[in-house]
């Protein structure tokens, strides 16, 4: 069995994630060899044969599109590895600004950039958008999470080296939490740094934007069971992805309505910063974004790289 791990637009965060798996790599590596892996060890270009490749990062320019090319006919499964791979990720927020402002701002505005820093300009060229590696090549399997979670990793890796079924769960990250909704009288939206939320009942209930609702599990509801609201990393969840008239917008909107018993059109008074608090993760993704009730594209009209 020969794996290969390779980087497109990403922070390579899903590659370290594997390496999280401490101990049990040992097991994989008994069965199954890493071939190419640029971050984890020095090797240019995927060999032909492989078993499984697992894609990390978006399609943001034509480089990745070149190497994703490559390794989709170079490999007998492909899987998309990460939330970035399945629905953009983050890389997809580039398409809210010109590529001039963003080159402009990494290179030159960033507080640690160099005086006197110049833009290169034998980069590759960004695409006219970003996309998820399932807009371009068929995916076998999707993997979500940014980065996928180490405890999900030790049941899917093993499996997915072996060749056995798994039955994994389909629930939202609400499901898969554990707090009670309390008293939603005089709700209004909070932003993160407002108060400190009680561990007990429900971030959304307490007015923090928590996107447990609309958001893929298999992660236990990390980010709640720490007092932190959900921001959505593991992607849509299954009724979203699948019921063309649900989106996340729309879905939080009604979902935070038949709470708050107010009417739909002053919750969505009260959301603010629809791009980075609704889509940070799938604005690149153009299963969300051909859905007929997407914001996405409103949000990037005018600001095409
Ligand atoms: S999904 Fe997250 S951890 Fe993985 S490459 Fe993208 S940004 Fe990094
Ligand atoms: S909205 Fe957030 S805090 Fe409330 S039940 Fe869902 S995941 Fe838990
Ligand atoms: S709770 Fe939400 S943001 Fe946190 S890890 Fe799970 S999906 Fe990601």
């Amino acid at each position: 069995m020969k794996i290969a791990i390779e980087e497109l637009a990403g922070c390579s965060g899903c590659t370290i994630s594997v390496l999280d798996l401490h101990e049990m790599l040992l097991e994989v590596i008994a069965e199954a060899d890493i071939v190419y892996s640029p971050v984890i060890m020095d090797v240019k270009e995927p060999p032909e044969g492989i078993d499984i490749a697992f894609v990390t990062g978006a399609v943001r320019n034509e480089e990745n599109e070149e190497r994703l090319n490559l390794i989709r006919k170079r490999a007998k499964k492909l899987v998309a590895f990460g939330t970035c791979a399945c629905y953009g990720g983050v890389s997809g927020l580039s398409m809210l600004g010109k590529q001039e402002d963003l080159f402009n701002c990494v290179y030159r505005g960033v507080e640690t950039a160099d005086e006197g820093n110049v833009i290169p300009t034998d980069v590759p060229p960004f695409l006219y958008r970003a996309f998820a590696v399932g807009d371009l090549v068929k995916v076998d399997y999707y993997v979500t999470g940014c980065p996928p979670k180490e405890k999900f990793l030790r049941t899917i890796i093993p499996a997915l080296v072996r060749g056995d079924p798994i039955e994994l769960s389909k629930k939202s990250v609400c499901s898969e939490c554990d707090r009670k909704m309390g008293d939603v009288q005089n709700w209004h939206l909070k932003r993160r740094y407002e108060g400190t939320p009680d561990r007990e009942h429900c971030l959304l209930g307490q007015g923090y934007l928590c996107l447990g609702p609309v958001t893929f599990g298999r992660c236990g509801a990390s980010c709640p069971r720490n007092n932190v609201p959900c921001h959505g990393c593991n992607g849509p969840s299954l009724d979203i992805l699948r019921e063309p008239c649900r989106d996340i917008h729309n879905m939080m909107v009604r979902r935070i309505a038949d709470l708050t018993d107010t009417p739909e059109k002053e919750v969505e008074k009260q959301l603010y910063d629809v791009a980075h608090t609704m889509y940070p993760f799938t604005i690149g993704s153009l299963i969300m974004e051909d859905k007929e009730i997407s914001k996405i594209r409103d949000l990037v009209r005018g600001g095409k790289a």
